[in-house]
């Protein structure tokens, strides 16, 4: 029977590798949906390559609609870097979504994992929290156009934009977030350059910390900021930052942690949010089931968390802790794709967190 507040997801399996671990990440989703009674309702749709060859659209007008009737989505990687051209149903689908669902809070979570291979020089667990909705981001800056001006064949210019409302909302985000872990933000700028934007970015940052007290708080250049976690990963908790700059860091930090085939990541917004892996569609590797599905699998483990806290629902947080603890120990049981030292295939691990989710013991 459906819970009263049972979720409702539209699924976007996307481009390259999506189908293949949007695959693994359905049964995950099953699974958990039985043990904890969750009653998940999850709808198919197209968007990307076969939308853009079945309807001449990457988006269609209308899936838009059909995700605002939802709660949200899982979205699978998509190949953007194709979509040149809005005007020949180019759109790329990601921004789409983040931008008309209002999905300003990125949250890239990152972490080792005992027993498995990783890059970092020591074990760490932190969170890049990136704002979502402006910055330098062309696509996502202007009522209509882009925020790039082509001026001659040979010169452009790109405008970034920041804004007090979207800095404070994406530091009351992390601040509250660092309330449920190790009450540390670091935020991370480029004010000795961005002086005007990045001096906005953090005075709103520093005002919201004001209402967080037991938070501690620090500050770093961007640059620099890729040598600490390099070296010291372990000193950070939760990192807020602007859109451009927690795209690029959080990269950085999923490999760290082993694979870019583990960052997960949630697009969060008031009323809607969006699962969606941290990496690309991986056109290497697709079609040869090699591709690691923890990604996207971690991402819905977040999203069932964010709709726990919005309703308060208890099922869908342990169901959510569940799935955590799934993919620690297969992971650490060598129950992975190869990028992290496994020895299995996209859809066999896919299917062994299944298999976990449902026997196993759960987290209290
Ligand atoms: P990518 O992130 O797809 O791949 C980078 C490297 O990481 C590749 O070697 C790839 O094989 C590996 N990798 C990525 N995901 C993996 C996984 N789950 N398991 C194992 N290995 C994995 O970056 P790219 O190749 O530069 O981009 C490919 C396409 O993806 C481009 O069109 C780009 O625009 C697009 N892209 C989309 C998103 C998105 O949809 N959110 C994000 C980044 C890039």
């Amino acid at each position: 029977m459906a819970a009263s507040n049972a979720m409702h997801l539209i699924v976007l399996p996307g481009d390259g590798i999506g189908p293949e671990i949007t695959g693994a990440t359905l049964a995950v989703l099953e699974a958990v949906s039985e043990r904890f009674e969750l009653g998940l309702r999850l709808e198919a749709d197209m968007a990307g390559h076969d939308s853009l060859k079945a309807h001449g659209i990457t988006v269609r007008p209308e899936l838009l609609e059909k995700v605002r009737a939802a709660d949200g989505l899982i979205l699978g990687p998509m190949s953007t870097f194709d979509y040149t051209d809005e005007s020949k149903g180019g759109i790329n689908p990601s921004m789409h979504f983040r931008k008309n669902l209002d999905l300003f809070a990125n949250v890239r979570p990152a972490r080792t994992y005992p027993g498995v291979p990783h890059h970092a020089a020591q074990d760490f667990d932190l969170v890049v929290v990136r704002e979502n909705t402006e910055g330098f981001y062309a696509d996502r800056n202007m009522e209509s156009g882009g925020s790039e001006i082509l001026v001659t064949p040979d010169v452009c210019i790109s405008l970034r934009r920041i804004t007090r409302a979207c800095c404070e909302r994406i530091a009351r985000s992390a601040f509250r977030l660092a309330m449920a872990r190790r009450r540390h933000v670091s935020i991370v700028h480029k004010a000795n350059v961005l002086k005007m934007g990045d001096g906005i970015f953090i005075e709103e940052c520093r005002k919201v910390a004001a209402e967080f007290p037991e938070v501690a708080v620090d500050d770093y250049i961007i640059d620099a900021m890729c040598a600490h976690v390099v070296r010291a990963p372990g000193k950070f908790d939760v990192i807020v930052t602007t859109n451009m700059f927690g795209d690029i860091l959080s990269d950085l930090t999923a490999e760290l942690s082993g694979s870019l085939g583990l960052g997960g990541s949630v697009n969060a917004g008031a009323r809607y949010a969006m699962a969606q892996a941290a990496h690309g569609s991986a056109p290497d590797i697709a079609g040869q089931d090699k591709a690691n599905p923890f990604s996207l699998i971690l991402s819905v483990a977040q999203l069932l968390d964010w709709h726990a806290d919005r309703l308060g629902s208890t099922a869908y947080a342990r169901a959510s802790r569940a799935i955590e603890a799934a993919v620690a120990e297969a992971v650490a049981a060598g129950d992975s794709t190869a990028d992290v030292g496994g020895r299995l295939g996209t859809a066999a691990t896919g299917a062994g967190v299944a298999a976990r989710v449902r026997s196993m013991t759960l987290p209290g």
